[in-house]
């Protein structure tokens, strides 16, 4: 019985050390061969007492079993481990002509990314809508009045057809998702957007991230701790958050955030033209107006929305100051992201 025990532990430590299947091989031989250690167990039979041969069989019986089953899963293992060495090895040789013409994600698309990460994060779920609108869903449902400026020819782009433009903000998004009537909406509505505005900080294209949240019993405290929170986890800094009175038709009250300024952290630069702070976003309690104009009592729910321009909070992550950048598909600019 000592024997099966030592040979058990002999056979353990020699499979251990083994790296390669040559030495599998002559592990096997050493012990369930013709005459390996295990075989040879068998022919001891006759030298044990005859009420003891069968218990003593029985247990050779299963020392072979288990051998059998260590070195097939050593085997195993030895093959994986040979497959991922040559896949290492190979894998390296054939990315090499590969690697001078891989791409990767625009600066813009990771800053939109990053921004729906962090809201995905607090439950928010993205909505998208299309970039030829109802003017009705861009302006007249979101409160905003038939003589605002925003409608004049100088500042949208409209298309030939009767009741239609290029939206001007992601906000015809809060409609769309509103008219659905399913509620609570925790929603945020990223996409392209086009006014009629060109200098070195302004696009007649660019990209917002529209949010909303309607529930029952949604105060500002919500909005300013979703707005704060979110900043904080952007820019990766616990930065100061100002909210400034401010008027948009759809929101009421509402507030422009200002964070303290990321380039010269409050003193005063050009960037923040020496006042310290940054204008990073658009903000209010969903105007009562918005929310009747999408059927929904606004008595029992009330609502929070933001907007933000993409193209400005990454040109303040990266520290870029000019917008065209952006758009020039300059390699040279492209590769640094
Ligand atoms: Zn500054």
């Amino acid at each position: 019985m000592e024997d099966l025990t030592s040979i058990k532990e002999d056979l353990l430590r020699d499979l251990e050390s083994a790296k390669d299947l040559q030495a599998l091989a002559e592990i096997k031989a050493k012990y369930l061969g013709k005459k390996g250690l295990i075989s040879s167990l068998f022919k001891r039979i006759r030298e044990i007492p005859p009420e003891e041969r069968k218990s003593f069989g029985q247990k050779v019986n299963s020392l072979k079993e288990e051998a059998e089953k260590l070195i097939r899963e050593r085997e195993r293992s030895i093959k994986e481990q040979q497959l991922q060495e040559k896949l290492k090895s190979e894998w390296e040789d054939l990315s090499l002509p590969y690697d001078r013409s891989l791409g990767h994600l625009h600066p813009i698309t990771q800053t939109l990314r990053r921004i729906i990460e962090i809201f995905r994060s607090m439950g928010f779920q993205v909505e998208e809508g299309p970039e030829i609108e109802l003017e009705d869903y861009n302006f007249d449902k979101l409160n905003v009045p038939k003589d605002h400026p925003a409608r004049d020819m100088q500042d949208t782009f409209y298309v030939n057809r009767e009741g239609y433009l290029l939206r001007t903000h992601t906000s015809p998004v809060q409609i769309r998702t509103l008219l659905k009537g399913e509620l609570p909406v925790y929603m945020v509505a990223p996409g392209k957007v086009y006014r009629r505005d060109d200098d070195p900080t302004h696009s007649p294209m660019f990209h917002q991230v529209e949010g909303l949240a309607v529930d029952r019993e949604i105060s500002f405290r919500h909005m300013k701790f979703v707005i704060e929170s979110f900043l904080k986890e952007f820019f990766e800094k616990d930065l100061p958050v100002r909210l400034r009175s401010s008027y948009f038709p759809f929101t009421e009250p509402s507030a422009e955030v200002d964070i303290g300024c990321v380039i010269c952290g409050g003193k005063g630069c050009r960037v923040c033209k020496d006042t310290g702070w940054l204008e990073v976003m658009g903000c209010g309690m969903v105007h009562p107006k918005v929310l009747e104009n999408c059927g929904i009592d606004s008595e029992l729910y009330q609502g929070f929305a933001f907007g933000m321009g993409v193209e400005r909070l990454a040109m303040l992550l990266y520290r870029i100051d000019n917008i065209k950048l952006f758009y020039e598909n300059n390699l040279r600019f492209l590769e640094q992201f």
